[in-house]
């Protein structure tokens, strides 16, 4: 099909921007050498967590926009989001977060906390079962008009020659696609297991903590993490680096012990000093850059994507 936009990029943030565009009646393509399910969203654990993204002013405002969107899709049925409660925990005082506010975060007394740990707080947020939401992303493109193709772009250069508007969204491959040597790739893996029971969320929040531990709880499963490995680009799951993580998970919520692994998911954060929304004229045509989210791409997405088209719109190529 010919498009007058084109999404380069099937993970998170290149299907929400689609779906934005193709529900304002652009007529949108996304091209992408990785479908959904091959991509670090598909990997992803994931929760609501503006983590560690910059720039911090609009990083709040892209957050707080895709949180009332993942609460609003979390009371539909196929959507893969579920509002979850839990904690987030500290083994040395700190803070509450800037973010807490917007979930109704509320300081854990002692005997809430788990062993080893001083400071936390207790809130509700969006869990995302990321297969299933790219799933239903890709379902609602298609609804509203949005195709598909299996094809990789060496420069965004050749995709300028396919529609007049054209969004890069291509995560950690920018580093190459848009010759940013500013992307680096921040592996991540994580273990899914079935789940004994566990119904509410737990993230080590310990700021010195030198390995990350955290529980989401789907309906049947529960992902456990996880690691952050800057500059690793191999996505093979390493069983030692599992084993590991299941060790850490077991210490803090002992429940999980002996539950069945059913699989192992790695992912390539597409860490930048900051995320990267700017936009390009290039000879009468558009080019938006809407990538470099680390570990937050799930969270910035409907912010983000709401950005993106808002300046398609003002550039006004595809009326
Ligand atoms: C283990 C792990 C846990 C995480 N947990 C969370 C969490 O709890 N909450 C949260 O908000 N975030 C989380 N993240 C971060 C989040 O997953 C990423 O920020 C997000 O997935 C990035 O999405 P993206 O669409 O930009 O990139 P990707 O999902 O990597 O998609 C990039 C797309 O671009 C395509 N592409 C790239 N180069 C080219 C090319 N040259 N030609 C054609 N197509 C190309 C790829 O094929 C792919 O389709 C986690 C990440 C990991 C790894």
């Amino acid at each position: 099909m010919s498009a007058n936009a084109v999404v380069i990029g099937a993970g998170v943030a290149g299907l929400t921007t689609a779906v934005c565009l193709a529900e304002s009646g652009t007529k949108v393509r996304v091209d992408a050498d990785l479908a959904p399910g091959e991509t670090t969203s598909a990997a992803a654990g994931a929760m609501w967590d503006p983590y560690l993204a910059e720039p911090r002013d609009l990083v709040e405002r892209w957050a707080l926009a895709t949180l009332s969107e993942l609460t609003a899709l979390s009371s539909g049925q196929d959507t893969g989001i579920r509002m979850v409660e839990g904690t987030q925990e500290s083994r040395t005082p700190c803070p509450l977060p800037a973010w807490g506010s917007a979930v109704g975060a509320r300081p854990c007394p002692p005997e809430e906390l788990r062993n080893g740990f001083v400071t936390g707080w207790r809130y509700r947020a969006p869990v995302v079962d990321m297969p299933r939401y790219l799933d239903y992303l890709a379902r609602r493109l298609v609804q509203a008009g949005g195709s598909f193709r299996r094809h990789r772009y060496e420069t965004v250069a050749q995709a300028m020659r396919e529609a007049p508007v054209v969004v890069n969204c291509s995560g950690s491959g920018a580093r190459t696609l848009a010759g940013d040597p500013e992307v680096e790739a921040v592996r991540g893996q994580l273990v899914v297991v079935e789940n004994p029971g566990i119904e509410s969320f737990f993230c080590d929040d310990t700021p010195e903590a030198d390995e990350l531990t955290y529980i989401y709880p789907h309906s049947g499963t529960v992902v456990l993490g996880g690691t952050s490995d800057r500059g690793d680009w191999d996505v093979t799951p390493r069983d030692s680096v599992a084993d590991r993580i299941v060790r850490r998970c077991v210490a803090v919520e002992p429940s999980l012990a002996g539950a069945r692994v059913l699989g192992q998911r790695v992912g390539l954060r597409p860490v930048r000093s900051s995320v990267r929304l700017t936009e390009d004229r290039h000879e009468g045509g558009l080019l938006v850059h809407n990538y470099g989210h680390g570990g937050a791409g799930v969270t910035l997405s409907w912010g983000c994507a709401r950005e993106v088209l808002r300046r398609v719109r003002d550039s006004g190529l595809t009326n």
